[in-house]
C-alpha cells in the first residue's frame, strides 16, 4: 500500500503516548488513510455479468475480485432453490459462489432489512466507492450496534481459518491502556446513536494481566 510509507509512526513513543497524543496522531493519520486509485487498487465497472438459463435475477451490486481485490459488477440471483454471486474480473474470469444457501430464507430475512440513522461524525469524507472509503465512512446506513475491541492478537489457540492471531499475522498487536481509551472515547463521540454495547475480543483478551483495568476503562468511557 502507498500509504505504509507516508504514514510514519514511532512504534515505542505509541507505548508512553498519552490521550492527547493520540488525538494528535489520529487527526494527521485521518488524512492519509484513505488507498488510492492505480496505486493501491483497481476499478472494472465495465463488465456487465450475466444470467444464463434457469437464472433468476435478485438484484445487482458491486463486488471484489477474490484474487486482485478490483471491483466488479455482480449480479445475485437464484438458481435451484440457493441464491448466488456472479461477477467477472478481466484478468481472474468469471466467479460464481454460494450467497445465501436457501433462497426461501433469504426472502424471509430481506423483510426484515432495514436502514438505521447512520452516522454523521464518521472519521472518513465520502471521496470513493465502498470498501476503499471505509473507516467509518458517511454510506454507512446504520449505527455501532456492538463496538468491537480488539484487545491484543496473541492467542493460545490456533484456529486453521484465522489470519490475525500473533503467530500468523506475524507481530503483535496490542493496544496500550491509553490507546483503550482513546479509541472507545472516540467511539462513544458517534452520532446520533453512540454505542453502549462493548465487545472485548482478540486474540484471547484474557490473556492480557490487565483486561479488569480495560473492563473498568470502558465502564468509565459509558459503557455498560
Ligand atoms: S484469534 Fe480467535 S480465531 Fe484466531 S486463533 Fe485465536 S481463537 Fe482462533
Ligand atoms: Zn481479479
Ligand atoms: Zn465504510
Amino acid at each position: 500500500m502507498a500509504t505504509v510509507e507516508e504514514i510514519s509512526v514511532n512504534y515505542s513513543e505509541l507505548l508512553k503516548a498519552d490521550i492527547k497524543a493520540f488525538e494528535e496522531i489520529g487527526k494527521e493519520l485521518r488524512k492519509q488513510l484513505l488507498p488510492k486509485l492505480h496505486e493501491d487498487y483497481e476499478l472494472a465497472l465495465e463488465i456487465e455479468p450475466k444470467l444464463k438459463d434457469g437464472e433468476h435475477e435478485i438484484t445487482q451490486t458491486l463486488s471484489l475480485c477474490p484474487s486482485c481485490l478490483r471491483l466488479l459488477k455482480a449480479v445475485i440471483f437464484e438458481r435451484e432453490g440457493k441464491v448466488w454471486i456472479r461477477k467477472e474480473c478481466p484478468v481472474h474470469g468469471e466467479i460464481e459462489e454460494i450467497y445465501w444457501g436457501d433462497y426461501e430464507l433469504y426472502m424471509r430475512f430481506k423483510k426484515w432489512q432495514f436502514d438505521g440513522k447512520g452516522v454523521k461524525n464518521t472519521n472518513v469524507p465520502l471521496l470513493t466507492l465502498c470498501p476503499y472509503n471505509c473507516g467509518l465512512c458517511p454510506r454507512h446506513k446504520s449505527h455501532t450496534a456492538l463496538l468491537n475491541l480488539v484487545a491484543t492478537n496473541r492467542c493460545d489457540l490456533s484456529c486453521w481459518y484465522c489470519f490475525f492471531f500473533a503467530a500468523r499475522a506475524g507481530y503483535v498487536y496490542e493496544p496500550t491502556l491509553n490507546h483503550i481509551r482513546y479509541m472507545l472515547r472516540e467511539a462513544r463521540k458517534l452520532a446520533p446513536v453512540p454505542p453502549k454495547a462493548l465487545q472485548i475480543t482478540g486474540g484471547e483478551p484474557l490473556l492480557r494481566d490487565d483486561i479488569v483495568e480495560i473492563v473498568k476503562i470502558a465502564k468509565e468511557e459509558g459503557f455498560t
